[in-house]
């Protein structure tokens, strides 16, 4: 099991079939469950390399370990981003079990900081924290508990933020920082990806309160995820990646609305988004009396999630 699931889900004999590659699952360097191709890196002509069409790990008889990813590279001369880009049309959701495999997100657990303090408790006030959350509109308390919202501290890394856990299938995989002195030079700070247990820039913020099969809207930042709630999801920033999109996959939507900030930029990229989410409808909209999501009360936040997606709100 790789920690991508773009690779996980890659249906291999399909891309194999479709490049007209000759391969072979049976035969003397042919496990049960594998196929065997040449090995591209060896110059070899009887078929050393075998993937494992389960966990799509490679393995090369003769010159050792592979990935399937970089394999895809090797036939298409392409970028490792491009390569993924192009194993992303080829996903096998159907492939059994896997995504209910603990394989889907990798068994490790986080790390969570021990200077981190929980928001939950109303007996615990911070008070740059809740002049935060009132200057956007937002219920201090209510924001907290919904959000499973803690405080970086005062000294640290992570001084003087609101730390946004981030959970996949109720399992927390990462978290995501946010400055609340309106002086720090980068508002936003991830987990560094190594110590994730899925990087934040693959994870879609919100993912759990999706109901799967309806309709979500696709957001920039945390905030706007607020302000909307439930059915929608943020990117983090417009700068989206081809694993958002695959986790938003799992999903299987029956359309995507992407909502992202008025501005050229965050349209353009939007614009990119719906052109990479092949599997379902999308929509490209923008606040034309606003200038991002994050903007709305919480109120009108309901109203546009009630006209977008409708009934599918009371469904989660
Ligand atoms: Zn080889």
């Amino acid at each position: 099991m790789s920690d991508n699931i773009i690779i996980d889900f890659f249906d291999t004999r399909a891309y194999f079939d479709s490049r007209g590659l000759s391969y072979s699952d049976e035969g003397p360097n042919c496990s049960p469950g594998w196929v065997n191709v040449d090995c591209p890196w060896c110059g070899d002509s009887a078929k050393h390399l075998g993937f494992s069409l389960e966990t799509n790990v490679g393995h090369c008889w003769r010159c050792g370990g592979k990935s399937i990813a970089k394999f895809v590279q090797e036939i298409e001369h392409c970028s490792w981003s491009e390569a993924l880009a192009i194993m992303e049309e080829f996903q096998n959701y159907s492939k059994p079990g896997l995504l209910e495999k603990e394989g889907f997100i990798p068994p490790k657990d986080l790390i969570w900081p021990k200077g981190f303090t929980s928001l939950k408790d109303p007996r615990v006030t911070v008070k740059i924290v809740d002049d935060f959350l009132l200057k956007r509109g937002l219920d201090p308390i209510t924001t907290k508990i919904n959000h499973n919202l803690y405080y970086g501290g005062f000294l640290g890394d992570y001084r003087f933020r609101i730390i946004l856990p981030v959970y996949i299938r109720r399992k927390l995989v990462t978290f995501m920082t946010r400055d609340v002195t309106g002086k720090a030079e980068t508002p936003y700070i991830s987990q560094p990806p190594r110590e994730a247990v899925i990087p934040c820039k693959h994870t879609l913020y919100g993912y759990d309160d999706v109901a799967p099969g309806g309709p979500v809207v696709l957001v920039e930042g945390p905030i706007d995820q607020w302000k909307l709630g439930r059915g929608s999801l943020a990117t983090w920033g417009t700068g989206w990646t081809m694993e958002q999109v695959a986790l938003l996959r799992s999903l299987h939507p029956s359309k995507v609305y992407i909502l992202y900030d008025s501005e050229e930029i965050a349209q353009d990229a939007a614009k990119q988004l719906s052109k990479a989410i092949w599997f379902c409808s999308t929509e490209v909209l923008y606040l034309d009396d606003k200038k991002d999501p994050g903007e709305l009360t919480p109120e009108e936040g309901q109203e546009v999630m009630k006209e977008l997606i409708g009934k599918w709100i009371t469904n989660v």
